[in-house]
Order: structure tokens, then sequence, then C-alpha cells
């Protein structure tokens, strides 16, 4: 594999300028995607399948456990347990690949890809899932990291009956007055802060990537580890074809980030490259989607308040855009919403700013 900085020295040496019929190399990405951006535009550049990558694009984020929205070190469900859901979609071939609910693999976009290349089938879920996973020769591993096991263990101490009593705090008859320092010895203190905070306000974030080249090829990726805390077998959108990511080779690509049941109900990817196949720009494409979700709540800004959104969208001209519900820093979102993550192949990615509909009040 490309190291993140030997690849600059091959990129750089190729054309970054538009090619006949208006394509060109461009990755977008939600905006945890620097890495993933630089490592997918490498492949690129070295001439390989825009869902390779994407794939090792991603990958950057599966493997990272500083990421705990994707992958190893993402947080877990109620019962401790990381699930991981992912899809994939091959612009050339037209084809996709899923799984959802995924335990213990790390790289869950390389097992949906499996999916797509190795069965006749789209999607897997779940204890099968696993099982097509082992088949395909990958080994079983503890995602959790100490510190999403620590945010996990804080959260399930937060949830008190009327009288403030917790199952899984020391017992009535332990002395009395200790603190949540107390109650986890040998702990630091900004370790305590961060498990805390992600206890207080359960992150989503997940990394959608999204990529075209000089051929007019086009492939994307969804992957994500959910929604903090959710119930087990909780699926949201990212593994959804047509919800969390939508590929058409003729038109252009979509994906999305953020609460996923609001974006299921817009089938928003899918709805994003319809706009723009009917001739709207990325821009008014997600805008529109992002009213959709407004008006499922009857554009109540109070209770849309109480999530966010973002889609990212990619056009197989090379035009882009990225667009969040709103343009206010949402406190359980795992990264920066109002920006994206692009690379044209000029040199290392940068972050740009989303689009959105609404503007945050103060807090
Ligand atoms: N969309 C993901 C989900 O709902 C989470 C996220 O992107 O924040 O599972």
């Amino acid at each position: 594999m490309l190291s993140r900085r030997n690849w600059m020295a091959g990129a750089a040496a190729l054309p970054a300028a538009a090619q006949p019929g208006g394509a060109k190399n461009i990755v977008i990405a939600s905006s945890n995607g620097l890495d993933c951006c630089n490592i997918a535009m490498a492949h690129i550049c070295a001439g390989k399948d825009t869902l390779d990558a994407v794939v090792a694009g991603v990958n950057v984020n599966e493997n990272d456990p500083a990421d705990d929205s994707v992958g190893y070190g993402g947080l877990p469900n109620e019962e401790g347990v990381v699930e991981l859901d992912a899809s994939v979609m091959h612009g050339p071939t037209r084809r996709a690949g899923a799984v959802a609910s995924l335990r213990n693999i790390k790289n869950p976009s390389k097992v949906a890809k499996l999916v797509m290349e190795q069965t006749d089938h789209i999607m897997l879920v779940g204890e099968g899932a696993l099982r097509f996973a082992k088949a395909m020769g990958f080994s079983e591993e503890n995602l959790l990291t100490e510190k999403s096991r620590l945010a996990w263990m804080v959260w399930k101490r937060t949830l008190r009956d009327g009288r403030g009593h917790s199952n899984w705090s020391d017992g009535l008859d332990a002395p009395p007055g200790k603190d949540m320092a107390a109650q986890f010895p040998g702990v630091s203190g900004e370790l305590l802060a961060y498990a805390l905070d992600r206890a207080m306000y359960p992150v989503t974030g997940t990394i959608n990537c999204l990529a075209l080249n000089a051929k007019g090829e086009m492939s994307g990726c969804t992957t994500t580890s959910g929604l903090a805390w959710k119930i087990p077998g909780r699926v949201g959108d990212s593994p959804i074809i047509g919800s969390g990511l939508y590929v058409d080779q003729e038109v252009g690509a979509a994906g999305s980030t953020g609460r996923g049941e609001e974006n299921i109900r817009v089938a928003g990817a899918h709805s994003i490259v319809e706009n723009m196949r009917h001739g709207m720009s990325p821009k008014d494409a997600v805008l529109d989607v992002l009213k959709r979700v407004s008006r499922n709540y009857n554009h109540d800004k109070a209770r849309l308040n109480r999530f966010d959104i973002n889609f990212y969208a990619l056009r197989k001209d090379g035009a882009y855009a990225g667009g969040s519900l709103w343009n206010g820093q949402f406190r359980n979102t795992g990264f920066n919403s109002r920006r994206f993550a692009i690379n044209d192949g000029s040199g290392n990615s940068r972050l740009e700013d989303c689009i959105f509909l609404y503007e945050r009040p103060k807090a």
C-alpha cells in the first residue's frame, strides 16, 4: 500500500488538468477524509480503478483508532459491541455491494466490495455477513479500543433511575461520595472528559468518499460504526444503496453522513443523483434534498436542531458540492460537518465549506 508520504512524489508528476469530455480526477469525502482523499487520489493517479481507490482511502479511517465513528475504535452499540455498516458502488459495471451490522471485522468496506464481486447478492447482514467475511479470509478481531470501551462504560454509568441509582456504579454498600473520577481509577482526566462528552452527546460520524477519474469512471464508498450506543441490529443509511451512497456512471455520485434515519426517509443519495440527472447543479441537488429532510418535520427548526445531516455530490463533469442542514457545528458530530474534503490531483487534500440550509441558532 502507498504510504501517506510517498504518494505525493508519484502524484506530483501527473497532470491534474481536465481531460476531453470534461471528466477529471476528483475525490471528495466527508471532513474526516483528508488522508482518505490523498490515498484515493494517489491510487487514481497510479491508474487504479476508482472503486479500489475509494476503498483504499476509507481504509485509513477504518484502521484509525482515533476515528471513533468508523471501523476499529468506532463507538459500540448499547451492549458494547462494535457493529459496522458499509456500502460500495462501482460506476463502470453498475454494481453494488453492502454489509450491515457486521461485527469483529475491521474493514467492512472491503467485505462490501467482495459481496459485490463474489456473490449474486447485494447486501449481507449480521451473522451471515461475518461468516461470509471469514469465508473470504478475514480474521475476527476485537474492534473495541480501551478508549471506546471506557466511553461505553461511562455511558452506562450515566443511565440512572429516578433515585439516581445505576447498576453499573459502585454498590449501595460502598463508601459514599465517590465522584466519576474515583469510579475510574487510573484513567486520565482528559480521557474521562472525552468519555463523558461521548456519553452525554452520542456521536454520529462516518466516512463517505466519491471518486471520478479522467476517463469519466466513478465509484463511491460509505463506511461507519453508525450511531453510538445504538440498539443492537440498528442499521443506518450508510449501507443502504440509494441513501448512504448512490453512483450512476451517466450522471454522478452522492453520499451522506449524519443522522441516517433522516436520510433513509428521503433516499438522499439517489434523490441527489436524480436531481443532477434532471439538470440541477450538485449544490442545488443537495439543497433540494436538505429541504425534503426539513419538510419531513414541517420545517420545525426546534426539532430539526436536534440533529445534523450532510450530503456530498460529485457530477460526472467534475462539479461537486458538500452540504449540511445547519451551518453551525453540532455537538454530537464526530467531525466538522460544515466542511468536506476534496482532492483535485493538484496536491494535498483540502477542506472546503459546505453549503447549508439553515443557520444554527446560538445555544
Ligand atoms: N449516517 C450514519 C448512520 O446513521 C452515521 C453518521 O454518519 O453520522 O449510521
